[in-house]
């Protein structure tokens, strides 16, 4: 018998087992082939080979032929079919989910795997001979012209349209005036991977300092195998020179490179200096694409045609034949996981693909995770210190500001204003960072001490101002901000808290000269939005910026030599022991920001507890000392990255229902591990109501990895068979990062 067992898109577990089908040579059957299979009554779903085999647990009559095959070539190289295998095993996730969550959507659905055929642009001899005067008043016409003269062979049109805005016009005109011509249509990308590398200087490239130049070589040293580096370098030392020499030498090697940033539309300017150093060798990948998109980009990194991808966390799925280098840039950034479904790490699975492919990986950051300081500690990484600014600006001064029993300005202190207004005198910019964006995060009615809460979720509505309205952050429900006190009919409102919005409208009435930009989800909703007002902030049209954690991240701002921290003691004291870690990351990066040119900077940092250690540490810049106190904490405590976690989460609109589902979960598991597992729950997740369900959860914790997955495996079987499994939405989360 010849058996195809076959991954389909369901969450069940298990492979499904088909035969061939009709008029199909067994000898054409491979892993990795998309097949269309029956399933159920009358549907008809595509699904995955994984394996071939000649036994079936059904008898033969019982097993149904596939009705077609959909690839001639596998879709997935088998070192892509090992990683999901992996990945499966290892989330306890079921494989098909897996696997189809690995590709992109239109091959889910059946879209032929192949690249479309694509139009090239070339000089006709008119246009090789024609006076660059001759275009003088037609600019586009003229700066395409000349682009497309450097490269004899022709110029792709999606080369064209990535390099050049509303090409379409242009084109035509020089068509028409027969200056260019198509040359019927070819493949746009049968340029082999290799790069050619200019000889002798090369413009584009600076010369990196000694600390860059250890870190390229060591890590172009071991590009044969293996090997995982964090780079560790504080804010400005370089670490992107380090990430573009890195990728030059392994394309002139003839091999593929893959960047993880963390999010596309944060990091404008990394993104751009990797197009233009590899122009036309980038393929970007992000959650933004058109499905076409998507699918081409995919294609040419799985055909070897893409030398770099550059995308964010669905991006480390990308299979690449090549593949040399893998970089994950700010490695401790938590979207790296993902929340749902699938809850994997592209960050722990760069380093399992590195394994597997045997390839160096490199983690970059100025913050490192506690898991990765860890692993440096324990010698599984390799640590590459970039200690030096590259441009030799000082650090930033970073002074804790008691703002105890201080008259405050709204969110204010003084002592920050009066640094503002200094600083604006100094013709300089400032920015305050507070992370919470809206008018005031709770209102409140003063008659009688209502807050209005949302219907669905058990947290308090924020207040947005411009919007008059109330808006949870959770669910996105929003309301208008009623006129009259639903519970006492009373008209006097007074708002608690301060968020960006109210920040803003402090600043405009303290300062009315100042331009204020706020940045945050709100005022960067619309497309474009983010880019415009980087632009404004540096043409210098805006003297005071306020920001959350968007602004905290990869930018570069040379005229900030103010930050203000507004608001330092929430990240101090949380249910969530990570909080001091996001707190302490977010402190040295938003500081980061500030006096990156010739000018040096301060950094006030608002609390009310100026005697925490970790604030201390932090205002020497010790961000080592700091990971030194967390991970200390953590070991006393046997928290990650000391133990290892998973969380086993359950949702129902009837808070029984959940409950009842937990209490059996742990039943069994106490039965089957002999207490060899430490089992905490069920307790009400940190919010106990979302989006109208009640959410509970059973957290499971143990110092040896293994011993945990040898308990999960037969345990999270037994819940999928379970008749009260049905009732309640659940999810296994392996190495949780929030337990929200
Ligand atoms: P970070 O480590 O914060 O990512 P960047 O890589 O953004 O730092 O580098 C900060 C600045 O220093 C950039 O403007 C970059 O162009 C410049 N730079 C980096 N390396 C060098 C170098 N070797 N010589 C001159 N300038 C450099
Ligand atoms: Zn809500």
């Amino acid at each position: 018998m010849f058996i195809l067992r076959v991954a389909l898109n369901t969450p069940l577990r298990n492979l499904f087992d088909y035969l061939p089908p009709d008029n199909c040579p067994v000898e054409t059957l491979a892993p990795g082939q998309r097949l269309q299979v029956p399933f159920g009554k009358g549907s008809v779903r595509i699904g995955i080979i994984i394996s071939i085999s000649d036994t079936s647990k059904l008898p033969r009559h019982k097993l149904k032929k596939a009705i077609a095959l959909l690839d001639e070539v596998p879709l997935l190289p088998k070192k892509h079919l090992q990683l999901i295998e992996w990945v499966s095993h290892y989330y306890h996730h079921p494989i098909g989910d897996v696997v189809f969550t690995s590709i992109p959507a239109a091959l889910r659905q059946g879209k032929a795997a192949k690249i479309k055929q694509e139009i090239v642009w070339r000089l006709t001899e008119s246009g090789g001979k024609l006076d660059a005067d001759e275009l003088s008043r037609a600019k586009k016409q003229l700066a395409l012209l000349l682009f497309i003269k450097q490269t004899p062979d022709g110029v792709s049109q999606s080369r064209i349209t990535n390099k050049f805005k509303n090409s379409r016009q242009p084109l035509e005109a020089l068509f028409t005036k027969k200056l260019i011509e198509k040359t019927g249509t070819s493949v746009s990308t049968t340029s082999s991977a290799r790069m050619i590398c200019p000889q002798g200087d090369i413009p584009w490239q600076l010369k990196p300092n000694e600390e860059q130049q250890n870190a390229i070589d060591k890590i172009i040293a071991s590009s044969a195998t293996y090997h995982a580096f964090l780079l560790n370098g504080i804010t400005g030392s370089g670490k992107t020179e380090v990430y573009l020499q890195v990728i030059r030498h392994i394309l002139s090697s003839g091999k593929q490179a893959l960047v993880l940033v963390p999010e596309i539309g944060l990091t404008p300017q990394f993104i751009d200096l990797i197009k233009d150093r590899f122009e036309g060798k980038v393929v970007v990948l992000h959650s933004a694409l058109s499905e076409g998109e998507r699918l081409l980009g995919w294609l040419k990194a799985r055909d070897g045609q893409a030398p770099v991808v550059l995308g964010t966390r669905s991006a480390i799925w990308t299979p690449m034949p090549n593949l040399g280098i893998i970089i994950i840039d700010e490695e401790h950034d938590l979207s790296y996981k993902q929340q749902d479904g699938l809850r994997y790490s592209a960050r722990d699975l760069a380093l399992i693909r590195g394994q597997k492919e045997k390839i160096p990986v490199v983690l970059g950051s100025a913050t490192p995770s506690m898991e990765s300081m860890k692993n440096v500690r324990d010698g599984r990484y390799q640590e590459l210190r970039l200690s030096k600014r590259v441009n030799d600006s000082n650090l930033p001064d970073i002074q804790i500001h008691d703002v105890r029993n201080e008259k405050m300005h709204g969110a204010l202190s003084q002592y920050l204003l009066k640094n503002i207004k200094q600083c604006l005198k100094n013709k300089q910019q400032v920015l305050l960072f507070l992370n919470r964006r809206g008018y005031a995060p709770v209102i409140m009615c003063h008659d009688c001490g209502f807050i209005s809460q949302c219907p669905r979720c058990n947290v308090y509505m924020t207040f947005h101002k411009h919007k008059n309205s109330l808006c949870c952050h959770h669910c996105d429900h929003h309301e208008y901000l009623p006129e009259i006190c639903p519970d006492c009919s009373g008209h006097h409102f007074f708002e608690l808290g301060h968020g960006t919005e109210r920040l803003e409208e402090t600043l405009a009435e303290l300062l009315p000269e100042a331009k204020i930009l706020r940045i945050d989800r709100d005022s960067t909703r619309r497309k474009g939005a983010m880019q415009a007002m980087l632009k404004d902030i540096h043409a210098g049209d805006a003297d005071i910026l306020i920001g959350t954690q968007m602004l905290a991240k990869g930018h570069h701002f040379p005229n900030v030599t103010l930050v203000g921290i507004v608001d330092a003691d929430g990240g101090l004291f949380s249910v969530d022991y990570r909080a001091g870690e996001r707190m302490a990351q977010i402190l040295m990066q938003v500081s980061g920001r500030a006096g990156r040119s010739d000018q040096p900077g301060t950094v006030v940092v608002q609390t009310h507890h100026p005697d925490h250690p970790l604030l201390i540490e932090l205002a020497n810049h010790n961000y080592e000392r700091t990971a030194q106190l967390l991970l200390d904490e953590r070991q006393q405590a046997q928290l990650p990255p000391y133990s290892y976690q998973a969380l086993l989460r359950a949702e129902s609109n009837k808070q029984h229902v959940a409950v009842k589902f937990l209490n059996i979960a742990r039943t069994k598991l106490q039965a089957l591990t002999d207490r060899k597992l430490d089992i905490y729950g069920p307790v009400s997740a940190p919010m106990e109501k979302r989006a109208g369900r009640y959410r509970f959860q059973l957290l499971i914790q143990s110092g040896s990895r293994q011993t945990m997955k040898r308990f999960l495996t037969p345990w999270i079987e037994y819940l999928g068979n379970l008749p009260d499994s049905r009732k309640v939405r659940w999810s296994l989360d392996i190495d949780p990062q929030d337990m929200i």
